[in-house]
């Protein structure tokens, strides 16, 4: 009998339960008891799903209060001794601390786990670092199963995917040191669950499908090694590409089974049914644990059938990965489109085609001869729709040209042409796009969005708070301004929402961080736009200010990474239907006379492949879309991009290769890595480094944001430099807003009056005797597009 099981659920909730408890325990209107309450009861939620739909194996150990990664170091008993925390008698207020930061210490650093918007809590390491155990949650949660009387497979997060996540702000200090200790806390955990009668444990290891060294294959087979004879088995779980070229010395391993990705990696199939050992179990991942279609039942059927002979019962079936990354069910989803409905399949109704596949699997397709064919039948209806494909819209895209993704003149000559047209002064000051979201301005949003409020009503509303925005900028003395975006609930959606191709869902959450949830749209067809999108608004947001406006876009691939993506066409070929879509938004804005123009790519540098080899398909696709929506326009109008939240410097070609004008880059992290990073590879188009962290209502001072100028100085030409935040601001009160821009312009003042007295030259040399940040900056997600 293939067996099913699933490498994780969604533990947010169908009602996003988790979040609202999690905020009331953080508001002190909960207490901890209530707060495990319901986690306990949206554990036996899932665990319910799961039996439902007979699952023989439910995912325990998988849920978490805020962070999968945080829960392995609580386990472990690794937490920041910065904290001063005693990990065995850990509470939940202090596991809330080491997430989100208390009075005397910043958060653990959050970054995103592997290619997805999930992001996980980073493990901070030192030479001191102890695996001594801590709070006993995890158990609790095994406990609870069992009491339950469920069939339960333990999830923990690996040794080498845990380490290899980890950091270390210790100049010169090896984690690799820490492997026997860590290995051993492993040994200590399996053995207490061994003693609570499991059978099998899954030691996710994404990590094995990232480009490993020979040391980290060397740490991966001793701290295996290590493991053998614990008494439980392991199931050996990658995820989110091929682990092939180390399936030969995985399957030296002495582990009982491994999981493979099949749906992003199908072709690693072979080279594992190569190396199986002979006892081992292979788990294959078939189902999408990353997107939102309904599987093709009988496709997957058809590639599995010579594994399913070839190994019996030792083939398992699973989706692909956790199902952390979907939403957790279509059922409340009444107000979607039948049609499109039909398509889709959330983490609920992908148990249900889990079961199917077993069912087909061990007892012959004509035991599930409906369910199949209704799986058919659902395929057939979305190739042929017509709502997927356009034709129009192909043949535009067919006949792209290289001319298309090229501005007409080279930077040197646009930025002259542009100086005559702006006439900016040196260091000119703007912000990112986003002014504060006051209460009363989504209040506003959310009447008109349930019709309470009418659309007359609705634009003069939102018209009064773009006037209102603009002179607060005028009587702040930025030079390029901006409208606010008042009437965005979110970057991608308000685009969405106005392009052809998208659809929404109403309760699609999915975890970004802790209790912040997205909400992707859904890219189900061929993109276009119907009409402009922000022209109006942008003309009269410059129709109340002689200063230049910025109008305001998000890039083709940033629209792409942050929705779910139609599977039935390569990415690629998306991301040119939005470019394709922005750069008619984009020539409309300059016709409409804007003078510059703000394409925002956030999210370019997480669509990255994990592995290098396959970087440079994706960047140069990724480039291409870039550069197609924004090379519309004449020399004299400006380009620019902003990127926030991610590591750049490794990228930086592609970033230049974009070509924009000019980008504002988020640098509040660490400003002098970032800077390096730009200086040392003489990043040639205008650079706008954040002066100060938006994330935090903290105002700077002029001073810290002075040094930090005078340091950019030393690694970029004063002509190229802009001044702004890292990001927008729209998560800010207004007080606090304004002070810290006035500071901001002041900043920008004193620095034009330093060139201006002892030239570039004299500020570079100043630059050298700036001291460096004191500590580590956190690297934050953007909270912009969360709820
Ligand atoms: N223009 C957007 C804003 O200011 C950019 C947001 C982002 O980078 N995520 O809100
Ligand atoms: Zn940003």
């Amino acid at each position: 009998m293939a067996r099913t099981h699933i490498l994780g659920f969604p533990r947010i909730g169908a009602k996003r339960e988790l979040k609202f408890a999690q905020e009331a325990f953080w508001r002190g209107e909960i207490d901890e008891a209530a707060l495990r309450h319901v986690a306990a009861q949206l554990r036996t939620t899932h665990w319910q799903r799961q039996a439902d739909a007979g699952v023989d194996m439910a995912a325990a150990g998988d849920f978490a209060y805020y962070d999968q990664m945080l829960g392995m170091s609580v386990l472990l008993g690794a937490l920041p001794a910065r904290f001063g925390f005693d990990a065995r008698h850990l509470t939940l207020a202090q596991y809330y601390e080491l997430a989100r930061g208390n009075a005397s210490q910043p958060a653990m650093e959050m970054t995103k786990w592997f290619d997805t918007n999930y992001h996980y809590l980073v493990p901070e390491l030192s030479q001191d670092s102890r695996f001594d155990g801590g709070a006993s949650w995890f158990y609790d949660e095994i406990d609870q199963a069992l009491q339950q009387g469920r069939t339960i497979k333990p999830v923990l997060i690996g040794p080498i995917t845990w380490l290899w996540l980890s950091k270390s702000h210790q100049p010169g200090f090896d984690r690799l040191t820490l492997l026997p200790a860590l290995a051993q806390a492993y040994r200590d955990i399996l053995a207490q669950l061994r003693k609570r009668g499991i059978e099998w444990v899954q030691m996710d290891e994404p990590a094995l499908c990232l480009d490993l060294d020979d040391r980290w294959l060397d740490a991966c087979d001793s701290a295996y090694a290590a493991l053998a004879e614990c008494g439980v088995k392991l199931l050996l779980a990658t995820y989110f590409d091929s682990a092939a070229d180390h399936a030969g010395r995985a399957a030296a391993l002495p582990v009982h089974g491994f999981h493979i990705d099949l749906v992003r990696a199908p072709s690693q199939l072979d080279a594992w049914l190569r190396v199986l050992p002979a006892q081992a179990v292979l788990s294959a991942g078939v189902i999408d644990g990353r997107n939102v279609w309904r599987a093709d039942l009988r496709a997957i059927l058809a590639t599995l059938a010579p594994s399913h002979q070839a190994l019996g019962d030792r083939l398992w079936l699973a989706p692909s990965c956790s199902l952390l990354h979907v939403p957790v069910s279509l059922e409340p989803e009444t107000r979607l489109d039948p049609e499109i409905r039909g398509w889709l399949s959330f983490a609920t109704e992908k148990l249900e085609e889990l079961r199917v596949l077993a069912v087909a699997l061990n007892q012959g397709e004509e035991a599930v001869a409906d369910a199949l064919a209704a799986s058919d039948a659902a395929q057939a209806r979305r190739r042929s729709s017509r709502r997927v494909v356009n034709e129009q819209v192909r043949r535009r895209a067919a006949t792209v040209t290289p001319a298309m993704a090229q501005r007409r003149s080279p930077f040197a000559h646009r930025i002259a042409v542009q100086h005559e047209a702006l006439k900016l002064p040196p260091l000119p000051t703007t912000t990112i796009g986003s002014f504060p979201q006051t209460a009363e301005i989504r209040q506003v949003r959310a009447a008109y969005k349930r019709g309470e409020l009418g659309a007359l009503e609705y634009l003069q509303r939102i018209r009064a708070e773009i006037e209102t925005t603009v002179r607060r900028q005028e009587a702040l003395g930025l030079d390029v301004l901006v409208h606010g975006e008042a009437e965005r609930n979110d970057m991608v959606e308000y685009f969405g929402e106005q392009l052809c191709g998208y659809a929404f869902t109403e309760s699609g959450w999915v975890q970004s961080y802790g209790s912040r949830c997205v909400k992707p749209p859904l890219i189900y067809g061929d993109v276009y736009r119907p009409e402009p999108m922000t022209v109006d608004t942008a003309r009269y947001a410059q129709s109340l200010t002689e200063r230049p406006m910025k109008g305001m876009l998000t890039g083709p691939v940033t629209m792409l990474q942050w929705s779910f993506v139609r599977d039935d066409q390569p990415r690629a070929d998306t991301a040119l239907q939005l470019a394709l879509a922005i750069r008619d938004e984009v020539a409309d804005l300059e016709r409409a006379g804007i003078r510059v123009i703000q394409i925002d790519e956030p999210a370019l540098r997480e669509g990255l492949p994990l592995r290098r080899g396959d970087w440079n398909a994706y960047l140069e696709w990724a480039v291409r879309a870039f550069r197609i929506a924004a090379s519309v326009v004449r020399d004299d109008t400006q380009i620019h991009t902003h990127m926030c939240y991610a590591e750049f410097n490794d990228i930086l070609p592609s970033i230049a290769a974009l070509d924009a004008d000019v980008i504002t880059i988020e640098t509040s992290r660490s400003a002098m890595e970032l800077l390096e990073g730009f200086g040392a590879f003489d990043y040639p188009n205008d650079i706008g480094p954040g002066v100060y962290d938006i994330h935090s209502p903290r105002v700077p001072t002029v001073d810290a944001m002075c040094r930090l100028l005078t340091r950019a100085c030393q690694v970029i030409a004063p002509e190229r430099l802009w001044v702004n935040p890292d990001c927008g601001l729209k998560t800010r009160g207004w007080a606090e807003t304004e002070a810290a821009l006035a500071n901001m312009v002041e900043a920008a003042h004193q620095l034009r009056a330093s060139l201006a007295a002892e030239g570039a030259n004299a500020l570079r040399a100043t630059a050298a005797q700036v001291p460096g940040d004191p500590h580590p900056t956190i690297r934050s997600a953007c909270g912009c597009a969360t709820h």
